[in-house]
């Protein structure tokens, strides 16, 4: 039985702190520090969630608020911390988000940062990109939104069209990074992708310590999107008016096209239908190949998924590509549980899957207590989401497909592929994988063969 309605606190929420998604977008500009202003606990919390996930080390500072600062305001704190971190790293800019104090108390980061121009001891003054991102207010998906926005506002530039595409690619892996420049350059597309974090948090080894990773979109690139061909932009439930894209449709004319993130065949394939129209090339033979590995695969497994059904949680934009996949194979997902509450996740899961979508439950605003209880209830087959729905999993023995953010207790996280007919086939084989191990394991005699 629900019992969530005796509560107004959230229990062990579904959803991650709203600069997290800011500092995300942060690290996949070249030669950028996040900078957190507020307490230290929350950039050691992000950092913390950061490193866990992507095993490699995270940089983020802070204005170190005390309770001083709480009181009298932070800009101090942040004019030392701007020339701290300029001193010690040289970035080229440094991206500052807001934090849950110092909304509260209402700094105005805006107008500290003009201030700051005019500090006379900086021999120096990199890039300085701001962003409002109060935790109680949405989730790290608004915080990396709002701040790829913040970015491109504040760096991009018109000009006369040239042949070259933006995109921009919802909070995806490294892998689905990696996978979508590959895809651009198997087109002969010219593009800029942003944020790029695909080396900034899931590089090679260093002979030197580096400050600040390699890596990341070049700002020199930023500049010139507001002169490009079109932006292509996965997003399925931001507030489509408030994107990144939009802003440069705006102020640039740049057309937008706001994409589901290709999980599936059936977004997958509007993805590459865009290309093929942008660019006016047939899909390449190699992608078309792995479509069609994709589809076999699907009819060679469907006994073994047709009729199951999950709960699928985390990023509302996941979720819909993710209902999408799921309805393509045969598996229900009996509910669909975010920690963001945008009242738009019911009607963009129909969007996508008609054909079940009055067997999904959609439950926005919800905590890991709510799907537990829904979860002893619906009595799923298995779960899909990030590691934080291990407990669930093993107290109703069943098993955990971990896909998207955080991943915190296996191995490999920031090579997850999730986009595309590639990733398509990586997630399919593993939810086919742990379904067989199931039966498997639940039953008496075992069997070698399928
Ligand atoms: S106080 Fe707010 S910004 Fe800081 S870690 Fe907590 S939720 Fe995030």
């Amino acid at each position: 039985m629900k019992t969530t309605e005796k509560y107004i606190v959230t229990r062990n929420a579904c959803k991650l702190c709203t600069p997290l998604g800011a500092c995300l977008a942060f690290k996949g500009i070249e030669k950028t520090v996040p900078l957190l202003h507020g307490s230290q606990g929350c950039a050691t919390y992000i950092r913390r969630y950061m490193i866990s996930h992507f095993k490699e080390p995270v940089d983020i500072a802070s204005s170190s608020f005390s309770e001083d600062t709480a009181i009298f305001g932070g800009k101090q704190n942040l004019f030392t911390g701007l020339k701290n971190v300029t001193r010690q790293y040289n970035p080229r800019m440094i991206g500052i988000a807001t934090t849950c104090l110092s909304e509260t108390i209402g700094d105005d980061v805006k107008h500290y940062l003009k201030e700051f121009q005019h500090e006379k001891d900086m021999f120096y003054i990199p890039r300085l990109v701001s962003v409002s991102t109060p935790s109680y207010t949405g989730t790290h998906a608004d915080g990396y939104f709002n701040t790829v926005r913040e970015i491109v506002a504040a760096i991009a530039q018109g000009g006369e069209t040239q042949p070259f595409i933006n995109i921009i690619p919802n909070m995806v892996s490294p892998a689905d990074i990696r996978y979508l420049k590959n895809v651009l350059a198997d087109y002969g597309l010219d593009y800029v992708l942003t944020p790029d974090y695909s080396d900034t948090v899931d590089g090679a080894t260093w002979n030197d310590y580096q400050h600040i990773p390699e890596g990341g979109t070049r700002i020199h690139d930023i500049i010139k999107m507001g002169a490009a061909q079109a932006t292509i932009e996965f997003s399925s439930t931001f507030d489509a008016a408030k994107t990144a894209g939009r802003w440069l449709a705006v102020n640039h004319d740049v057309p937008v096209h706001q994409l589901d993130m290709p999980i599936g065949i059936q977004l997958t394939d509007r993805f590459f239908k865009l290309l093929e129209e942008v660019c006016e090339r047939p899909i390449p033979v190699w992608h078309k190949n792995e479509r069609g590995r994709l589809l076999d695969s699907y009819v060679d497994a469907h006994k073994y998924l047709f009729g199951k059904q999950a709960i699928v949680y985390g990023d509302q934009d996941f979720l819909v590509s993710m209902a999408s996949f799921l309805s393509e194979i045969g598996i229900i997902p009996v509910l669909a549980a975010t920690g963001a509450k945008t009242g738009r996740l019911k009607a963009k899961i129909t969007d996508v899957a008609p054909d079940i979508s009055a067997k999904v439950r959609v439950l926005e605003n919800a905590d890991f207590v709510d799907i537990a209880e829904m979860a002893a209830s619906l009595k799923p087959d298995l779960l899909i989401g990030s590691s934080k729905a291990f407990r669930i999993a093993r107290d109703l023995n069943i098993p955990l497909i971990r896909i998207g953010f955080p991943i915190h207790d296996r191995f490999g996280a920031a090579r997850i592929q999730h986009l595309g007919y590639q990733g398509t086939q990586q997630l399919f084989d593993r939810i086919v994988n742990a379904v067989i191990e199931a039966n498997q394991a639940a039953s008496d005699v075992g069997y070698s063969y399928m």
